[in-house]
């Protein structure tokens, strides 16, 4: 999430002592403070604020798509009409799925369009609700998750001269997928990069009877790496031993960028990286996915391989969920994070010394990458 702050409502400034505009217009100017002793009675500043016209209303929203003939570069500018100042936060979502939103402080919808369809070229479609008496949000829902360049809100003041309202503006960028990517059914030739979470220097997590993450992830990493070779795939592996992947003393985004890079320069179709959990509390368990919604693709493979580990191995279900880890994020090809169990649950930690347990893990990988490729092959043939 980020969330930046881009204007300021003029009504809080009015606010501001020493002198404010009071119920009627007339210009309060507040007294010298009394002495101690003297009991003086006045209204609260929330009680005053109340009554002060904060409450503005959007009366329009229009939009409109421009390309830059030069570039090409497309953008999807809307623009909404409100009849005074207000206050305007912008944050992007990865989940249920991508969107900005645009929370406005100091207006509710009037009589507009509540909402919006563009086709889906750059945005889908729109939606303004109220949030409360005096805050509205304005949602754009995008087909791919955006980034700070990709979007920009800001305010534009009235304009009496021209006879323009006040104005809450939101652009977004088209977002142009690095690779457009087309899967065929089946495991077949495929190009699938495995990263054995940490390794060398980086032991990862260790477990309470002693369990080394490094240990398991590479243990499992290369029973996937046997399951996809015999169904005809070829396999990237990041690490095939005990080691750090950059070298010894490197930063750990010069260590994760180098498991990337790898995965990005062999041109992989997907990218599993294998992790084990940890947590303060021991009793916390179960296995978790991990996506960043930067191909069409990445929520669904997270997704697949969530439901076919949790078929394996039969652990808690904590989720397919989005999340801004590194090598999800900067691999180019579709990725997806995948936390098997936890080494700091006992129970869990024996489970992952045991051949059978890695087994059915790695089926369950493979397992999923295969119901991924058919489902995504379905998905490409629909657009
Ligand atoms: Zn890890």
């Amino acid at each position: 999430m980020r969330r930046t702050i881009l204007a300021v409502s003029l009504c809080l400034l009015l606010l501001t002592p020493p002198a404010f505009a009071g119920p009627n217009g007339v210009t309060v100017t507040p007294e010298p403070k009394p002495a101690a002793q003297i009991p003086v009675v006045r209204p609260e500043p929330a009680a005053v604020k109340q009554e002060l016209p904060l409450k503005q209303e959007i009366t329009n929203i229009r939009w409109a798509t421009h390309e830059d003939a030069l570039t090409g570069q497309s953008k999807l500018r809307l623009v909404l009409d409100v009849s005074g100042p207000v206050r305007v936060e912008a944050e992007t979502a990865a989940a249920p799925t991508p969107r900005l939103v645009v929370n406005i402080k100091g207006a509710v919808p009037g009589k507009v369009k509540d909402a919006l369809s563009f086709g889906g070229k750059i945005a889908d479609g729109a939606e303004l609700v109220a949030t409360g008496l005096d805050s509205s949000r304005l949602i754009v829902d995008v087909p791919l998750m955006l980034e700070d360049g990709d979007y920009r809100v800001f305010t534009l003041p009235s304009d009496p001269k021209f006879n323009r309202p006040f104005r809450v503006v939101v652009d977004v960028n088209k977002k142009v997928p690095p690779v457009t990517y087309k899967f065929r059914p089946g495991l077949k030739n495929k190009v699938i990069a495995i990263d054995p979470g940490h390794g060398g220097s980086d032991p990862g997590a260790i477990g309470l009877g002693k369990s080394q993450e490094k240990v398991i992830t590479l243990a499992v990493a290369k029973q996937v790496q046997a399951l996809l070779e015999k169904a005809g795939a070829k396999v990237i592996m990041t690490r095939q031993d005990d080691r750090d992947v950059f070298g010894p003393n490197a930063t750990a985004v010069e260590e994760l960028k180098a498991r990337t890079s790898i995965a990005n320069n062999r041109k992989a179709d997907v990218f599993i990286s294998i992790h084990i959990n940890s947590f303060t509390n021991s009793a916390a368990g179960g296995t978790s996915t991990y996506y960043y919604q930067k191909t069409p693709y990445d929520m669904l493979l997270a997704q697949n391989l969530q439901s076919a580990l949790l078929q394996a191995g039969g652990l808690y279900d904590r989720g397919a969920n989005p999340a801004n880890f590194y090598v999800i994020k900067r691999t180019v090809m579709p990725a997806t994070l995948v936390e098997l169990a936890f080494i700091s649950n006992p129970e869990e930690e024996k489970l992952l010394n045991t051949p059978q347990f890695q087994q059915k893990m790695a089926q369950g990988i493979v397992q999923g990458l295969d119901r991924f490729f058919a489902q995504a092959a379905k998905l490409g043939g629909e657009r």
